[in-house]
């Protein structure tokens, strides 16, 4: 167990590290935070700071020697990079779970191995092997990168023959994994901690909603049936327990509308589908992810009140900010980025509710200031 005055290391300088060294900070840390650019959001919030690239040997073995542990929130590190933190200092959670979560063939076959069911998936390593696919699973289906995948990029939804070739050519590099189209009626995840002792603690789940392949919306808890919310959960704990987590993950899924769920992705670190629980769980996704990375018990993670999550994605959403801090009830979470360009993540807010009161759609907008009432 860490103590007070101990030192964590993350790895990577953005959003989800600044809101963990904050965790941190409250707990009694210092935390050191390495990455290649300087005046990084989680670097303006932490007591230490390492400017280097992801591939510099000898700065990460001077970081790894100037921490106590070492965690992530930027987990695409080189395997050669990773291998020496592992071999200097604890690295939580540990270099196996990234290998399954870099790679979107391992991470299936993973999740299928754990009992986890997903959307059928085939290996693709030539435009033969994405024919004799497509005509297995029928279309539309998805082909993706198999790497360095995230926020819908590296990926194409094919919808007739004649887009096979087109959409193989583009994406790279190989092997590619082609996936049956699910016509989900709603995508959720579920926050999974697991602490040294194996205590795991899942959050409830949620419902998450996309604009422009970027999440947009958290619904906490998800407006869904209760099998279904308890479904994702034990799918989400036999996956920490599976792969013997320290730390936190979020499990993304899709619900089909008969009701079935299926695992899509693991992220095995605090994810954006757990900013809710920042402010609406006496112990939320950082705090938890903290606790269970430097060794202290972890407590249930209770919800108190019903929440919505949502994102500020570039210069258009940033122009809310002035009436988001105007309105009462609207929590504020901004990530220090100066530069407010499309696409990127610059902030969040939440709204909590009484237990149970997650208004309708309507409200949902209203209370958001998304929609005037
Ligand atoms: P991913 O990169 O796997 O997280 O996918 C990004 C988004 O693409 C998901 O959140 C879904 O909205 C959509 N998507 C991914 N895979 C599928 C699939 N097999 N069927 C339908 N939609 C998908």
């Amino acid at each position: 167990m860490i103590q007070p005055g101990g030192v964590i290391g993350i790895i990577g300088g953005g959003q989800l590290g600044r809101m963990s060294a904050m965790a941190a900070a409250r707990l009694g840390f210092l935390v050191h935070i390495y990455s290649p650019e300087s005046g990084s959001p989680a670097a303006q919030v932490a007591a230490r700071h390492s400017i280097a690239p992801y591939e510099d040997l000898e700065a990460l073995r001077r970081f790894a020697e100037a921490v106590d542990v070492i965690t992530f929130e930027f987990e695409n590190l080189p395997a050669q990079a990773l291998a020496l933190l592992d071999s200097l200092k604890p690295v939580r959670p540990g270099p196996r779970i990234l290998a399954i979560s870099q790679d979107r063939l391992l991470e299936k076959s993973f999740l299928n191995e754990a009992g986890l069911a997903t959307a059928p998936w085939a290996r693709v390593e030539s435009l033969e092997d994405l024919r004799e696919a497509a005509a297995r699973f029928g279309l539309p289906a998805v082909l993706k990168t198999t790497r360095l995948g995230y926020d819908g990029k590296g990926q194409a939804v094919l919808r007739s023959e004649t887009d096979l070739a087109p959409a193989f050519a583009r994406l790279s590099p190989k092997p590619l994994v082609l996936e049956g189209f699910v016509d989900f009626a709603a995508e959720i995840s579920v926050m999974a901690a697991r602490g040294l002792d194996g205590t795991i603690r899942c959050f409830d789940t949620v419902e998450n909603r996309h604009r422009h392949h970027i999440l947009d919306m958290t619904l906490a808890p998800a407006p869904l049936p209760p099998d279904c919310l308890a479904m994702a959960e034990e799918m989400a704990r036999k996956l920490a327990a599976r792969l013997e987590l320290v730390g936190i993950l979020g499990l993304e899924m899709f619900v089909t509308a008969d009701g079935r769920v299926l695992a899509n992705e693991i992220a095995p670190r605090p994810h954006n589908s757990g900013h809710w629980s920042m402010d609406a769980c006496p112990c939320g996704q950082f705090e938890m992810h903290i606790r269970a990375v430097a060794g202290l018990p972890l407590p249930p993670a209770t919800r108190h009140s019903d929440a919505v999550m949502k994102n500020l994605i570039g210069p258009e959403d940033m122009a809310l900010w002035p009436r988001i801090l105007a309105t009462p009830g609207l929590i504020p979470h901004h990530y220090g980025k100066r530069e407010a360009r499309p696409g990127r993540k610059m902030g969040h807010y939440n709204r909590l509710f009484p237990k149970g009161g997650l208004p309708g759609e309507f409200g949902i907008e209203a209370a958001l200031i998304l929609k005037e009432i």
